[in-house]
């Protein structure tokens, strides 16, 4: 109860005034959002909409998603759909709601396709009776989504240009959500990011579906508009090369440092207790970089998509929501190179704005 004591009150009432860079928290749910809001984060970096399916109270939004993705019929799909847009409304409601007009950045459905469906056989088994599908016929259309490397392959973007209708519904729930706020009289901001984009194209292809849904929802609820505003997650090394052009189609970055770190060095982020952390106490890199920026090599690559997409938008509003966005060396960096934002898990939200303080006080911005 840190948060209850005077002087951590009194010194971070100061670390507040001094720091010129914000300081926001990851969430995966509503009650996440509550506790990142009580360590002072000044808004949602990240959330992951993805929770949903693991873990406790995940039965049923899985079993919709899983209906979803290997049905036989159109009507049965959409069915799911709209059994499964029901969970994201809510679940984007109540966040934006305990936020209460602090930035939520919503991020669109991440994790590898196949990890959505069951592979012991039992569970096929289950599956198939309940949807009413021949076990061999299940059986051929899981395997069709097998991947050897699942982390480079069918996730983030891909996925919502492979199923739009998983992108409608997701959109179509927070302009709902968010509209049912504002009518409430409460405040609501919700900022819409799209994962794994290496090309401008993946993003204008979600934006087409964004702003068609934006027009049909303002239409629905009789609303002349809903704030939102449109970014993406910089996470492959190609994205940020390419930082100028996605800029075009973006209201915000945000740095996913643990894949752009993954798919820089070629080091498995899930892997973590295999060869690596022998590899690295051999010292031959001077800290571990899924923990700190690598200033030198990924760091080179943030540098370069925050100036190269403040070239196209020199107001371009940029954040990280890696892991390293609560490591103090990593938000100094992110200081110095101009980011607006840093966000981290909640606990490390006390950490970062310290150090933000730190790096304001070592390297003032004009
Ligand atoms: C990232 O890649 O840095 C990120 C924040 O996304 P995730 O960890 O969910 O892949
Ligand atoms: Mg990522």
């Amino acid at each position: 109860d840190i948060e209850k004591n005077q002087s951590y009150k009194d010194l971070m009432k100061l670390v507040d005034k001094t720091k010129q860079i914000g300081v926001r928290a990851n969430a995966e749910t509503p009650a996440d959002a509550a506790v990142a809001s009580k360590f002072g984060a000044e808004g949602i970096g990240l959330f992951r909409t993805e929770h949903m399916f693991y873990g406790e109270g995940s039965e049923e939004p899985l079993f919709l998603l899983r209906k979803m993705i290997v049905s036989k019929t159109e009507k049965e799909r959409r069915e799911a759909l709209n059994a499964l847009f029901v969970y994201v409304k809510k679940d984007v409601k109540d966040t934006l709601a305990v936020m209460n007009g602090h930035p939520v950045t919503i991020r669109l459905l991440d994790p590898p396709l196949h990890e959505f469906v069951p592979h012991d056989t039992e569970k096929l088994q289950e599956l198939s009776k309940e949807l009413g599908i021949r076990m061999s016929v299940l059986k051929r259309r899981v395997l069709a989504l097998h991947e050897n490397n699942p982390m480079l392959g069918h996730r983030g973007v891909r996925l919502g240009i492979s199923y739009p209708e998983i992108t409608e519904m997701q959109i179509r729930a927070i302009f709902e959500a968010t509209v049912e706020l504002i009518r409430k009289g409460k405040k609501a901001l919700p900022e819409i990011m799209i994962p794994v984009v290496c090309g401008k194209h993946e993003l204008r292809h979600q934006k087409d579906i964004v702003e068609q849904v934006y027009k049909e929802t303002c239409e629905k609820m009789k609303v002349k508009k809903i704030p939102y505003l449109y970014g993406t997650m910089i996470e492959i090394p190609r994205a940020a090369l390419k930082a100028n052009s996605l800029a075009m189609e973006a209201d915000f970055f945000s740095f996913g440092t643990n894949d752009l770190t993954q798919m820089s060095f070629g080091f498995s982020r899930d892997d973590i207790g295999g060869f690596l952390p022998k590899y690295l106490d051999l010292k031959l890199l001077p800290y571990d970089p899924f923990q700190t920026i690598d200033q030198s090599g990924v760091g080179e690559l943030i540098k370069i998509g925050v100036e190269r997409g403040r070239v196209t938008k020199p107001n371009l509003k940029i954040g990280i929501c890696g892991e390293h966005g609560g490591d103090p060396d990593s938000v100094v960096f992110c200081h110095k190179i101009g980011m607006n934002y840093v966000s981290c898990s909640p606990f490390r939200v006390p950490i970062a704005r310290l150090a933000a303080a730190h790096a304001a006080l070592e390297f003032p911005r004009k």
